[in-house]
């Protein structure tokens, strides 16, 4: 099916039935079929570089900033000493960007499966690949849930960046890669996953979270608004295998003098993340 229509490209999934995002396109920079999905870079009339994967916008270097700041501070400043980091997807170095904002991490390792995304980020969204080449940044290409099973007590938090569970991604959803990760903490690790939307998958959502709360002391979900994502909003689902962690409060923050560019996330977001509207609230309590 054609992405493109009348100068507009359209998102049109059955994951979000009835509904579409929709963005003026001014050129179509790549489109081309990688191992694992179908690739896009267009430039937007109005939200700068856009990239999608099989269909779904992953990132505009307009909004990109929401997501990327929140998925990656909520789980670093809920850790009172993140030293090393594991990303599982973020090719487009988001991510990464944000995590090297955080002086005590010593090192950063990213299992991405698709090298398209990343190269194609490197020509494309620079201001987001910024990082690669930073020698605390390791990048390996890779099924996630399979390296996941080849490490264990390694990691202080684990950040999956991932797309939506249809195709590569789906296997990031299930019970048994929670349990591996699980797994691949060090005592007191975070884990932080990309967690959808409460307007279309509150399903899923409460899914995820009844199994987390099985594995793990302590389980929240909090949000972020982006204009470009569906609904315009999108989750995290965070656990702690530390007790006394409470994710609603940062442990760390910057000072004012080292305080990195932040554009989304500052303390009272981070707080606010967490607070869920009453339909949402009700159903993960249930
Ligand atoms: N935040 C974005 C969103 O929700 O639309 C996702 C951005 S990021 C580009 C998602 C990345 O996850 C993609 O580069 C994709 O190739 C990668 N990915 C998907 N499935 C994966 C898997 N099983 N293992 C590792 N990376 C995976």
């Amino acid at each position: 099916m054609d992405l493109i229509r009348n100068g507009w490209f359209s998102e049109i999934k059955s994951l979000w039935p009835g509904q579409c995002m929709s963005l003026e396109v001014e050129e179509v920079l790549l489109h081309e079929k990688s191992k694992y999905q179908d690739v896009m870079v267009f430039k937007s009339k109005t939200y700068g570089n856009v990239l999608v994967l099989d269909g779904v916008i992953q990132c505009t270097e307009r909004d990109e900033f929401s997501y990327q700041e929140m998925i990656a501070h909520l789980p670093l400043n809920s850790h009172s000493n993140p030293k090393k980091v594991l990303v599982i997807g973020g090719g487009d170095g988001g991510v990464i960007r944000e995590i090297l904002k955080h002086d005590c991490v010593e090192s950063i390792t990213q299992c991405e499966i698709d090298e398209k995304v990343i190269e194609v980020s490197k020509k494309y969204f620079p201001d987001m690949s910024c990082g690669y080449g930073n020698p605390k940044v390791y990048t390996y290409i890779g099924d996630g849930f399979e390296y996941m099973k080849k490490h264990t007590n390694e990691f202080d938090v684990i950040i999956t960046d991932s797309s939506d569970p249809d195709g590569p991604a789906e296997v990031l959803f299930e019970e048994e890669y929670f349990k591996l990760m699980k797994g691949a903490l060090r005592e007191g690790g975070i884990i932080c996953t990309q967690g959808e939307c409460i307007w279309l998958h509150l399903d899923l959502i409460k899914k995820v979270h009844t199994f987390c709360q099985s594995l793990f002391p302590v389980v929240d979900y909090g949000y972020c608004t982006i204009p470009t994502y569906p609904s315009g909003q999108i989750g995290f689902m965070l656990c702690s295998q530390n007790p006394e962690t409470n994710f609603k409060v940062p442990v760390r923050t910057w000072s004012e003098k080292n305080k990195p560019n932040l554009r989304y996330y500052n303390e009272d977001v981070h707080k606010a993340a967490f607070v869920l509207p009453e339909f949402a609230k009700k159903k993960l309590q249930e």
